[in-house]
């Protein structure tokens, strides 16, 4: 499971906390969701996780099935089992979206001290998963992201996740900006996942997403800290009543 305990999390260039004492314990087989308002740090989280630059971790722990995540470095961290699928995908110009796909399942795989997939065996994959994300041949061979549509980048993460086969999948917002069939299919990618052997992290900022992933348990996140946590119910009174009252109550 994913285990973070008291985990406080600091701006490196300025003096400014951000992540205030989380915690948050996601086992495989769950489906966890963050909600929360605009800067309460949910981003914040799930770049620390996965070992992005310009954070100071000053207290507290994260691990992935007892290992420490936080001494590793980001290609550890995606070896060990984590994926993080972007609120905002980068572009890549020339790097071809197939081949960045199999330099990373192949590094992957090299780290787990597994044999590369050949060229056909990862073909075949590849178009497997696309074809059901409605990826269509043009855009695997298109450098990474570049050009493509808000949904088509998301769609994309999904891909990249499904060939991954992370243990513990981290998705951040990954419903803003999509239409209602790119969510479906969004979220069909994912619950095409779901299983005994793994664990979501589910960032979103609406219910609406939820209604496709159906959650096991919903945590409501501001102002750095999980002010609350319970089931999908959670989830509904945030979208009837907005986060004011959850907050306001804890404070
Ligand atoms: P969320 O994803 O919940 O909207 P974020 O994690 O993006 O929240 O941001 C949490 C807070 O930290 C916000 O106040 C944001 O402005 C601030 N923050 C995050 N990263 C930086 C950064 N690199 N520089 C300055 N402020 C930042
Ligand atoms: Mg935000
Ligand atoms: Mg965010």
């Amino acid at each position: 499971m994913l285990k973070i305990e008291n985990l406080h999390v600091k701006l490196e260039e300025e003096d400014k906390q951000i992540l205030k004492g989380i915690d948050l314990h996601v086992p495989y087989g769950e489906v966890h969701a963050i909600m929360g308002p605009n800067g309460s740090g949910k981003s914040t989280l799930s770049y620390v996780l996965s070992g992005r630059d310009g954070y100071e971790v000053t207290e507290g722990s994260a691990q992935l099935e007892g290992e420490d995540l936080l001494d590793l470095e980001p290609e550890e961290r995606a070896a060990a089992g984590l994926f993080l699928a972007f609120q905002y995908p980068v572009e890549i110009p020339g790097v071809g979206n197939m081949t960045f796909l199999r330099t990373a399942v192949n590094a992957q795989r090299k780290a787990r001290g597994e044999e590369e997939l050949s060229a056909g065996d990862f073909l075949k994959a590849v178009r497997a998963k696309a074809k059901t994300l409605k990826i269509d041949s043009e855009m695997l061979k298109r450098p990474v992201n570049v050009g493509f549509s808000g949904g088509e980048k998301k769609r994309n993460e999904i891909l990249q996740m499904a060939m991954l086969e992370p243990k513990m999948c981290i998705l951040d917002e990954t419903d803003s900006g999509l239409d209602v069939d790119a969510m479906k299919l969004v979220s069909e990618g994912v619950n095409a996942l779901r299983g005994p052997d793994r664990g979501f992290l589910v960032i979103t900022h609406y219910q609406r997403l939820l209604d496709h992933i159906k959650p096991d348990v919903v945590h409501i996140m501001a102002n750095g800290r999980i002010v609350k946590s319970g089931g999908p119910e959670l989830a509904l009174e945030v979208e009837t009543n907005g986060y004011g009252d959850i907050i306001g109550e804890v404070a």
